[in-house]
């Protein structure tokens, strides 16, 4: 069966070109960065060649580089690293109620340890109100963090305008931007970011590998000990093929941003219209203008959203609903409940998240599929 894929939200596949460039790290070349001979000292050399490039694309310096293994592992480092070393300036975190679990469930670990979080709401679209970060702000808070653009609804928050509070007050600001990377341009100086969070294989890079950004200025401790690795601030042998790979993924997805962004937007638009037209009684969440290219996310009334997935996942078709399933449980989308949307509604969330080789085609056969099927699960 031909797979259809429209879940680039939840990853991508390995670009052509990145897997090439990653392939000689796997055999050829495969000498421990930290070993003093020639294969050693040359993949020590490869790696700062990519440290070096991704600090030009994001705008920073060097040494403010970190490779880890993912987003969550990026995000963890952050938050974690950064709500230690600074405590004795204050226990406050300030963060969101749409985060990735990365962030809500660091979180939880820190309120074990006595931080004490804020976490603010969005307003009916998924966006959150940066005068509401300013206000929830105290003498104890010690850092912000929001994300660049939402994983569910693809909203995308007021990066600049939370990150120049957080100045104001002289508060650590960081952002996850996994789902922003590849769709947005990001320039960390230009925008006040003081930490940042990115995984490759949200970009048509490689899994297991991501990048932490933190700013030079900020105190951090570190959360993985070991070797010295990274500086002394992230232990373990570096994963050579991996930063390899999300190096040229990132080169690849900047060069090409705007054509990317263009095609994905018209299919999705395409794919919105349609389904306003041929199926009654939707509702489109989340904000949209404000919103990632490729993010549509639809509520079908009446619907459950995980029985709508497995039924095009019999087509051949990958999309995601919302809703977790935990132990047995359906759970609804934090996400969604945080904006106010009633529970039915959530539940009957289907997300379609466009990615590169999706086809004008490919949408067409989804909709048929997707009419079908909602039908179908309306009768029952
Ligand atoms: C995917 C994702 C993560 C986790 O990244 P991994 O590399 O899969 O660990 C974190 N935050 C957001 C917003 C994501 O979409």
């Amino acid at each position: 069966m031909k797979i259809r894929y429209f879940d680039h939200a939840a990853t991508t596949s390995v670009d052509e070109e990145v897997l090439n460039a990653m392939i000689p790290y796997f055999s050829q070349n495969y000498g421990n960065p930290s070993s003093i001979y020639s294969i050693g000292k040359e993949n020590k050399e490869i790696i700062s060649l990519a440290r070096m490039k991704i600090a030009t694309i994001l705008n920073c310096k060097v040494n403010e580089i970190y490779f880890t293994s993912g987003g969550t592992e990026s995000d963890n480092m952050i938050l974690k690293g950064i709500a230690f070393a600074n405590r004795k300036y204050g226990n406050h975190i300030i963060t969101s109620k749409i985060e990735h679990s990365a962030i809500l469930n660091t979180c939880e670990f820190l309120e074990k340890f006595g931080f004490r979080i804020t976490y603010i709401t969005p307003n009916s679209k998924g966006i959150i109100n940066p005068k509401d970060i300013e206000r929830a702000i105290t003498r104890n808070t010690s850092l912000i963090s929001i994300m660049y653009a939402n994983n569910e609804i693809g909203t995308i928050q007021p990066i600049d305008e939370i990150a120049k509070i957080a100045q104001k007050y002289g508060v650590y600001f960081h952002t996850d931007s996994v789902q922003a990377v590849g769709n947005i341009l990001i320039d960390v100086k230009k925008s006040n970011i003081g930490a940042l969070s990115m995984s490759g294989h949200k970009f048509y890079g490689p899994k297991g590998i991501g990048i932490a950004y933190i700013n030079e200025k900020i105190n951090f401790l570190r959360m993985q000990d070991g070797g010295h690795q990274e500086r002394d601030k992230r232990a373990g042998t570096e994963n050579v093929p991996g930063i390899v790979g999300i190096t040229k993924a990132l080169e690849l997805a900047n060069n090409n941003i705007i054509t990317y962004n263009r095609k994905l937007k018209n299919l999705r638009d395409y794919y919105i219209s349609e389904v306003e037209e041929r199926i009654p009684n939707i509702k489109i969440n989340g904000d949209m203008n404000s919103r990632l290219s490729g993010n549509a996310n639809i509520s079908f009334s009446g619907v459950d959203g995980s029985k709508l997935v497995e039924m095009l996942s019999e087509q051949g078709i990958c999309t995601s609903s919302g809703s977790a399933c935990s132990a047995g449980f359906v759970n609804s989308s934090h996400v969604l409940l945080a904006m106010g949307i009633p529970k039915f509604l959530a539940k009957s969330a289907l997300r379609v998240t466009f990615g590169k080789e999706n086809t004008i085609e490919d949408t067409k056969f989804l909709l048929d599929a997707l009419e079908e099927s909602v039908k179908k699960l309306r009768k029952i």
